[in-house]
């Protein structure tokens, strides 16, 4: 590593592209905040996984982290700072699972909170006409899942991959193949506890405090630190089909998965992706789906260089179980994928959310996983779908995606519209996540560079404003962009961080706003 200017984060904008930053411990405020005292503790040594996260690209060391085991080390920790004022330019990330990609819960020379060591309260269930639990906001959904399948319960609304925090994912959105349905997971919750940027321990809902509550879900780290949650559950199923289909006209795909959005019987899940350019894709899902029909299914060739995947799922409990294959062939009916290339499975629930996590492991395996991820993800409006895939398809990604390509709508009239979440105008809209991996040192197409190149090319496309398109875990370089991307929820956005973290000393990592100093 190398040193850099400190400045480079707290007065330079615009931000340039990001490298490695090695730092000492800047000043003598560290060694006074070495004399509080917390119920956990704060470590200035080995701080260097705070400077790490799954994006693998963004490596920003921070002074010290806190591994919090109670709130009022939030608390103090957020309060001291804060009655440093303008002496200081410390600044304060809580790091979640450390799942951002561009370096969100980093905090260069700053305090990072280790949100995970935060275990309390212990996860309370209550029962009763809307269930839900109470979680730590380091809580991860995995463990969140097993422990509400011990009460036949579960949350509504995930993400494809669970090995999340909750925190992490209310700070976004948290969309996967339910949001059609439920909304994403901030529309999912009833109760936030939340220490604000004032290092004011704060209770919020839609009833109480009703300006934070909204400001912090979507909030992107930026009005306080989520500190406890109250998740909405339902009635959990034990199985579920899983299906898959090709479809080799984009039209037919998406107006196949916009009637299922839409209709009231449908699928539990709905999503879809692009494949682009694979030999020997179905041989691969053989080890976990059948294709409906064997022998038409063997004499399928794709010829075509791109495919796209509708992916469904039905959950049902045992006793619906001899009439859910009755069930999928009606809600399959009047669909138009290629005939031969339906492919089904049948697993348990806690296998079809977990999905990811095996792909995680054999990923591991190989060394595949730490790699740079230099993932994009979008928000397209259902009338710019179009123009963006002839484009982003038929130019941009024609030979690889260098990793899933996911592609699938939303209506969000169904959605709360009051969360600092930036949506498209329109209320059906499609998420489209290019989820690459790049190949560590390969300087070819593979490579990372090249991938970003292949980014920058689909972002200038979507910045057409006719398109409409957000962007979705969003990373901007300047003000601008990011007035740009919040619109007319800007002045609510900039009003509240003013409130809130009138410093800004929260969720640097975000570089949305500059350290008050
Ligand atoms: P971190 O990366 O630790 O933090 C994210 C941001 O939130 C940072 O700015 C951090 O400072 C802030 N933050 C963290 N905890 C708190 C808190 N308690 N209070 C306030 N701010 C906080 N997203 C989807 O919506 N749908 C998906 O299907 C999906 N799939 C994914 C699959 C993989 C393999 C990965 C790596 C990511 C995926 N994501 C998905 C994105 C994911 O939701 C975000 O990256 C999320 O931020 C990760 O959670 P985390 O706990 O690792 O958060």
């Amino acid at each position: 590593g190398f040193t850099i200017n400190r400045d480079y984060l707290c007065s330079d904008y615009p931000f340039t592209t990001p490298t490695i930053y090695h730092s000492s411990a800047p000043s003598t405020l560290c060694s006074s905040m070495a004399k509080m005292t917390f119920d956990g503790h704060l470590s200035f040594d080995h701080v260097e996984n705070a400077a790490k996260d799954f994006g693998n690209r963004y490596h920003l060391m921070p002074s010290a982290v806190l591994h919090p085991k109670s709130v009022s080390d939030i608390s103090n920790i957020i309060r001291y700072i804060f009655d440093l004022g303008l002496t200081s330019e410390l600044t304060i990330a809580a790091r979640g699972h450390g799942h951002s990609l561009q370096g969100q819960s980093q905090a260069y020379q700053g305090v990072v909170i280790d949100m995970e060591s935060l275990q309390v309260p212990e996860m309370s269930f209550h029962i009763g006409e809307h269930p839900f639990v109470q979680v730590s906001a380091g809580e991860l959904w995995i463990n969140i899942l097993h422990e509400s399948l011990k009460r036949g319960l579960a949350p509504k609304s995930w993400t494809d991959y669970l090995h999340l925090t909750v925190g992490g994912t209310l700070s976004n959105a948290g969309i996967s193949g339910q949001a059609f349905r439920h909304g994403p997971q901030i529309d999912n919750v009833y109760q936030l506890q939340v220490v604000t940027g004032r290092g004011q321990m704060v209770t919020c809902s839609e009833e109480e405090n009703t300006d934070l509550f909204h400001a912090v879900l979507g909030g992107l780290g930026q009005f306080g630190i989520i500190t406890k949650a109250s998740i909405a559950l339902e009635p959990a199923p034990r199985m579920v089909k899983w299906i898959r289909a090709l479809y080799s006209d984009f039209s037919m795909f998406t107006n196949d998965q916009e009637h299922l959005i839409s209709s009231a019987n449908t699928f539990d899940y709905i999503e879809g992706f692009a494949i682009i350019n694979r030999t020997g894709l179905l041989n691969n899902w053989r080890s976990s789906f059948n294709p409906k029909d064997p022998v038409q299914a063997g004499q399928f060739t794709s010829e075509d260089k791109i495919l796209f995947c509708l992916e469904v799922a039905k959950y049902f409990t045992p006793e619906e179980a001899d009439h859910i294959d009755q069930d999928v062939d009606n809600l399959l009916s009047g669909l138009n994928y290629i005939g031969s290339t339906l492919f089904l499975s049948e697993v348990t629930y806690v296998d079809f959310l977990d999905r990811v996590h095996v792909s995680e492991i054999k990923l591991r395996e190989k060394g595949l996983w730490e790699v740079p991820h230099p993932w994009l993800n979008l928000l397209v409006p259902r009338s710019s779908i179009h123009e963006f895939a002839q484009e982003v398809f038929g130019n941009i990604v024609r030979e690889t995606s260098h990793g899933p390509v996911l592609i699938y709508p939303v209506d969000k009239s169904r959605w709360k519209n009051r969360t600092s979440l930036v949506t498209p105008e329109e209320d059906i809209f499609y998420l489209v996540a290019f989820l690459s991996s790049a190949i560590p040192s390969s300087t070819g197409k593979d490579g990372l560079e090249s991938i970003l190149t292949r980014n920058d090319r689909i972002l200038d496309f979507c910045a057409r404003p006719h398109l409409g398109i957000k962007q979705y875990l969003p990373h901007y370089s300047t003000t601008e962009e990011w007035r740009a991307h919040f619109g007319t929820q800007w002045d609510v956005f900039s009003r509240r961080k003013l409130s809130y973290d009138p410093l800004a000393m929260l969720a640097p990592g975000q570089r949305i706003f500059r350290r008050s100093h």
